[in-house]
């Protein structure tokens, strides 16, 4: 069955605005889909650090942090503060079925931190080659856990794992308003 003059007339009056706005964009659809690539892009170039509580109470944090600039990452918020064993437990849920858990958390509680959000092309991946193995014993030579961790605890520095645990950590300790 074929459409009416009318049945035509009312999809025209239907799609008429659709067919403007398309042609109102399309000169700029470059432009958005450039804004939306850099959105992105930033999202995957930033990971999320803490300087954990034996390297801050050494009064390694300075040293860390001019490493930390030394290969390249911008410091796009920080702050100094202090985890509650129940804040601590939040972050680390991942791991608490792991048996280290609870001292992990006790640790992380144990004194204050740094904790920062860094920005870099390569972020995550790159930050993980900077801060060395989890265990200092196997970390590579010249890595920030290399040089400042006491064990495989207090292994002075945390890095995110993937662009996903980066985003949600970071927003774990910063308002967008914290956020450069
Ligand atoms: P990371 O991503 O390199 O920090 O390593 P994980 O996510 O596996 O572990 C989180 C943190 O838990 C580590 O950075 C250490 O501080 C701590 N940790 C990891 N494995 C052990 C362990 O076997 N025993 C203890 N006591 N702590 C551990």
């Amino acid at each position: 069955m074929g459409l009416t003059k009318e049945d035509k007339t009312i999809l025209l009056l239907l799609l008429w605005p659709y067919a403007k706005i398309s042609r109102l964009l399309r000169p700029h659809l470059d432009s958005i889909k450039n804004k939306v690539l850099k959105i992105n892009k930033m999202a995957t170039n930033r990971t999320f650090t803490m300087i954990k509580p034996d390297a801050f109470a050494d009064a390694h944090t300075g040293a860390i942090l001019a490493m930390i600039e030394k290969a390249g990452f911008k410091i796009k918020a920080a702050k100094v503060t202090h985890l509650t064993a129940e804040t601590a437990g939040k972050f680390y849920a991942v791991h608490s079925e792991r048996p280290f858990y609870q001292d992990l958390c006790q640790y992380m509680s144990s004194g204050a931190i740094v904790a920062a959000i860094l920005e870099k092309d390569n972020a995550v991946a790159d930050f993980r080659t900077l801060i060395g193995a989890t265990n200092p014993a196997n970390a590579a030579e010249g890595t920030i856990r290399k040089i400042f961790a006491k064990s495989l605890e207090a292994n002075a520095i945390h890095g995110s794992d993937s662009d996903e645990n980066a985003a949600i950590e970071g927003s774990f300790f910063f308002s967008g308003l914290e956020i450069m």
